[in-house]
């Protein structure tokens, strides 16, 4: 793979940085990411990711845009109300760079069509809203050892993990959560949420993704990072694999 002379320019920043470099850059450039959601967390991970140079990146969403996602899905824009987010993001991101392979798919992440979708990805990003989802997510990027980076937003605060299932003792969403809560219908539509905090804890998840992909820096596989918006604090608190947990099987 050879990069243009146009492309040196546009990554320049990153490729003139000594843990990046042209191998890195591209090994970004032949990496993929699928991003569950293109909500509020789903915008600015996708922005950056496109930006940045992700070889090829998926979007799943079946949702419509509606007025009250504006104040934290950056991605859309009044105009865009009513439309499909999936196809709507799509559009926006290849005008952003158009060296990307983007796909979109209009459907709802489920167990019948997870594996489909999925299987061409090798790092994905969870930002669903719903608890289900995630624990459908986690359980498929067990089996098929992918990378997951997932993030999540209420009110003030938010989280993100990291999963490298690459890694034999990386812990799993259910070793911190072996059960689905109960208060299940619990999200930002009910709860509410700070625009911001999807900006922060989404750019982080981006972040993460790339550190990953590169394999440099710490990684916050075997952490969770809590994120008070208010406070303005990030813990790192330590997440062990549980012995009794799903992912000590296949993991
Ligand atoms: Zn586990």
């Amino acid at each position: 793979m050879t990069f243009t002379k146009k492309q040196i320019e546009r990554y320049s920043r990153q490729i003139i940085l000594k843990k990046i470099g042209t191998l890195g850059q591209k090994k970004l450039a032949k990496s993929s990411v699928l991003i569950v959601g293109a909500g509020g967390l789903g915008s600015p991970a996708s922005i950056y990711l496109t930006a940045m140079g992700i070889g090829k990146i998926g979007i799943i969403d079946n949702d419509i845009i509606e007025t009250s996602n504006l104040s934290r899905q950056i991605i859309f824009s009044t105009g865009d109300i009513k439309k499909k987010k999936s196809k709507i993001a799509i559009g926006k991101l290849k005008k952003l760079n158009p060296n990307i392979k983007l796909v979109s798919f209009l459907q709802r992440l489920n167990r019948k069509n997870i594996n489909k979708i999925a299987k061409n990805f090798d790092v994905i990003v969870d930002g669903s809203d719903n608890f289900l989802t995630r624990f459908l997510i986690n359980d498929y990027c067990i089996k098929f050892k992918k990378i997951l980076v997932s993030g999540a937003i209420d009110k003030f605060d938010g989280q993100v993990y990291t999963f490298n299932f690459l890694k034999k003792n990386s812990p799993c969403l259910r070793c911190f959560m072996p059960n689905i809560p109960i208060n299940i219908d619990v999200n930002c539509e009910t709860e509410g949420v700070i625009g911001t905090l999807a900006g922060i804890v989404g750019s982080i998840q981006a972040n993460e993704v790339v550190k990953e992909i590169l394999s440099i820096g710490d990684s916050l596989c075997g952490y969770i990072l809590i994120i008070d918006a208010l406070k303005l604090t990030f813990r790192k608190v330590k997440l062990n694999k549980l012995k009794k947990c799903y992912c000590h099987e296949k993991n």
